[in-house]
């Protein structure tokens, strides 16, 4: 893994750090985001989906467990697992419905068995430090090696 951590002062500066983030993810991409209530992590998520070409303002998915929004050549899904432990699925099968290797998935408040997704690119974790200050760290995932060529 490597980490990188910054320092924000706004939800704007937030999104527009996501933004820069953003730029390095590819198509099938799962990146979760961890972090207390109002930390950021839907801030975050808009700011890294307004730089992939989602028009219109990504909300929290309050009544369902997710959205999938339309972006440059590519769709984001944008899911808050927040709930879920309520309604009694695991993270697992609510995962394979959105995830897929034409998008970008972003995952709000993960069950820690999700750090094994295959697709899993970056954990992004969000920390409040004061006023209007965020802490956000980011850990990307090592590229994974390619699967052995068939003899
Ligand atoms: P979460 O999804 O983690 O619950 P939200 O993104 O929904 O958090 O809300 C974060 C709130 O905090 C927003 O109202 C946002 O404007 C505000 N805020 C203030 N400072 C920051 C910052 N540095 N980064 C992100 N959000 C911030
Ligand atoms: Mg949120």
């Amino acid at each position: 893994m490597t980490k990188e951590q910054v320092e924000t002062v706004s939800g704007d500066e937030t999104e527009d750090f996501a933004a820069i983030f953003a730029a390095r993810l590819r198509a099938g991409d799962v990146v979760l985001l961890a972090g207390d209530v109002g930390t950021g992590k839907t801030t975050f998520v808009r700011g890294a989906g307004r730089a992939l070409g989602i028009v219109g303002r990504v909300t929290s998915p309050s009544f369902a467990i997710g959205a999938v929004y339309d972006a440059t050549g590519i769709e984001v899904a944008h899911l808050d697992l927040y709930r879920l432990d309520s309604i009694g699925t695991s993270d697992g099968a609510v995962i394979e419905d959105f995830v897929s290797p034409q998008r970008i998935t972003f995952i709000e408040w993960p069950h820690d068995e999700l750090v094994e997704l295959d697709r899993l690119r970056a954990i992004v974790t969000l920390r409040h430090v004061g006023g209007d200050s965020r802490e956000i760290e980011v850990e990307w995932v090592d590229e994974r090696p390619e699967a052995a060529p068939e003899k």
